[in-house]
């Protein structure tokens, strides 16, 4: 039997969603034209196209792209940014038509639809159309964190929501859960969020605690910007945010002071020092390390 290169797209079109991935596009897809997953591929089989049976296989990539008549482009979403795992999420349930589900991965997204204005984690998303902070919050993410390869979920930014959590006014909290139907934990702080990422994934700002220079004004500059985000408040405990950035700070010097020592590149877990201008200097010296005779 010859094996068929090319698909006849089904006739009923199904749009894709930004990041989806197959799963949920072939499911969607085969409904629509009155069918499921499973019977598609097992006729496409029988027409002799090689299908393996694992979910992401390269060939049922190609071969959903040609069912749903899609770019080539479509379900190539990277698996990780700069070290980061990009998780498999619910995609924005207005993005999607006839309230259908949808999964996939994005990289470029914070926890945000700016179209919809709504926020996408977790199983109740929710209109954002009154807390404008996290639509801005949103864009600066788009325009600053994602640039910097920083993902949802990812140890930069779990560190930087447990600092505005902790470090946050209760009245603020109470004030933004008034503005909002369903107010998750993560959607409060969102702004601060931003902001503490921001922050640590800032040149300046890597230059300045890694740079030789007094303890104490280092500890004086890392006071004043936490406190910028997270103002002194009478309900508000931001010592503590305060604690865990001054720990992130040491935890990077080390780091460095370690590489210096013992040569090689200095690795972080939050993926940080590669924004840090002395980081090429490490850089140059593992490729001369390598090629000791260029
Ligand atoms: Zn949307």
């Amino acid at each position: 039997m010859n094996r068929p290169s090319f698909l006849d797209p089904l006739p009923v079109p199904t749009r894709l969603v930004g990041g989806e991935g197959v799963s949920t596009y072939a499911s969607r897809h085969a409904t629509r034209n009155f069918s499921n997953v499973k019977d598609i591929e097992r006729a496409v089989r029988e027409q002799g196209y090689p299908l393996r049976n694992a979910r992401s296989a390269p060939e049922r990539l190609a071969m959903w792209r040609q069912l749903g008549n899609l770019r080539e482009r479509a379900f190539t979403e990277p698996q990780t940014v700069n070290g980061n795992w990009v998780i498999d999420r619910a995609l924005c349930s207005r993005c999607l038509p006839h309230l259908e589900d949808g999964m996939g991965r994005l990289p470029w997204v914070g926890w945000v639809c700016l179209k919809h204005k709504r926020w996408i984690e977790g199983d109740e998303q929710t209109d954002l159309a009154r807390f404008g902070e996290a639509l801005v919050a949103e864009r600066h993410w788009r325009g600053r964190l994602a640039p910097r390869g920083v993902v949802v979920d990812s140890p930069l930014l779990l560190l930087a929501e447990e600092c505005a959590t902790v470090g946050i006014s209760k009245v603020v909290l109470e004030e933004r859960a008034e503005r909002v139907r369903y107010p998750s934990p993560g959607l409060l702080v969102y702004p601060e969020t931003v902001k503490i990422a921001r922050l640590l994934s800032r040149t300046s700002f890597l230059d300045a605690i890694l740079r030789e220079s007094p303890a104490r004004c280092k500890r004086a500059m890392v006071e004043r910007e936490v406190r910028s985000i997270l103002p002194d408040a009478e309900d508000a405990e931001n010592w503590r945010a305060l604690a865990r950035v001054w720990d992130t700070v040491l935890a990077l010097q080390d780091v460095v002071r370690d590489a210096r020592w013992l040569g090689g590149v200095p690795e972080d877990r939050w993926s940080v020092l590669r924004y840090w201008s002395g980081f090429a200097q490490f850089q140059r010296v593992e490729v001369v390390q390598a090629h000791p005779l260029v």
